[in-house]
């Protein structure tokens, strides 16, 4: 195995609602796994690298946008394994905070247009087809070895949850997480929060990498996309700031900040009965926050 130590603990949450709808809340640290190779980031990543480390592979060919969390784990989790990295970056020639942080890590960045991003497999076949050290990694890390990573999150956690939640943008966590719960044979519930418009179709996502019985078993709730991918509105942003001030806890507005910020409305709704448990998995993500600081620039009114 690619040698890796990493650290993420389960905290509580203590918030004056959550005492007054008697449940209790915790949040799974995966965001501290690493500040690069990130949260659900690295779980995709795990058996990926290992298949290409065991197939001798020594490039890492794979895809995102300009601001894309799994690019920054891929060109830093290539570096700390000994892999070259090259990505396919969407659209124009771009220069931002997070693409000089790959660059820093030695990924080669390739802007393609959308049209051309569209067929990531054509786009890996003629660039790297000839090429029999170049892995393909598919955008995001969706796979089945990034499900079967994404499981281990739920390993040696020391209770049990009636309830968990987690962001999704292609469902591989989600997928994971109920792997992990056949696994363990478990009765929680599991819930998603897609981050994007129309997000059902997180199900048929989670039903291709896994199974469709248990992929109509999670709920999802796709009302908490404010705009879509990567938007965010005034009350997403305050809220945002009053989970990090209450708690010294980071998240932001892409991913994390719609997952807390669904799990707060729906309490504050008697969505979940007095007594029963909650488990809110922090996918990390962090510094996507770089690409939207105007948003916390602007004085307290
Ligand atoms: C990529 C990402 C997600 C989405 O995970 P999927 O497995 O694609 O659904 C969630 N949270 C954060 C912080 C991410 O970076």
């Amino acid at each position: 195995m690619l040698p890796f130590d990493f650290h993420s603990p389960v905290e509580p949450l203590d918030f004056p609602l959550f005492k007054e709808k008697g449940i209790t809340v915790h949040m799974k640290r995966d965001d501290r796994i690493h500040p690069f190779i990130s949260g659900n980031k690295w779980r995709k990543l795990k058996y990926v690298l290992q298949t290409a480390y065991d197939q001798g592979k020594k490039h890492l060919v794979t895809f995102g946008g300009p601001w894309s969390n799994h690019l920054l784990a891929a060109a830093c989790a290539g570096a700390k394994f000994g892999f070259k990295t090259t990505a396919f970056v969407r659209g124009e020639p771009v220069s931002n905070p997070n693409l000089s942080l790959c660059n820093i890590f030695g990924m080669e960045l390739q802007f393609v247009t959308r049209a051309a991003y569209k067929d990531k497999h054509e786009l890996f076949r003629q660039y790297y087809g000839q090429d029999d050290q170049a892995y393909f990694i598919d955008e995001g890390g969706y796979s089945l070895e990034g499900a079967q990573g994404c499981a281990e999150i739920l390993d040696g956690l020391s209770q049990t949850y009636d309830h968990i939640f987690c962001a999704c943008g292609t469902g591989t966590t989600l997928a994971g997480l109920s792997m992990a719960k056949t696994l363990h044979g478990s009765h929680t519930q599991l819930h998603g929060v897609p981050v994007l418009a129309g997000g059902t179709f997180i199900k048929e996502a989670v039903a291709k990498l896994y199974n469709a019985q248990q992929a109509n078993a999670i709920i999802l709730h796709t009302a908490y996309h404010f705009g879509g991918y990567a938007k965010t509105t005034p009350v997403l942003n305050t809220f945002i700031k009053m989970f990090a001030r209450q708690t010294g806890i980071l998240i932001e507005p892409v991913y994390t900040g719609k997952l807390c910020y669904a799990v707060f409305d729906l309490a504050a709704c008697n969505y979940f009965q007095p007594g029963q448990s909650i488990l809110l998995i922090h996918t990390g993500g962090l510094t996507g926050i770089l690409g939207m600081h105007e948003q916390f620039d602007t004085p307290e009114t």
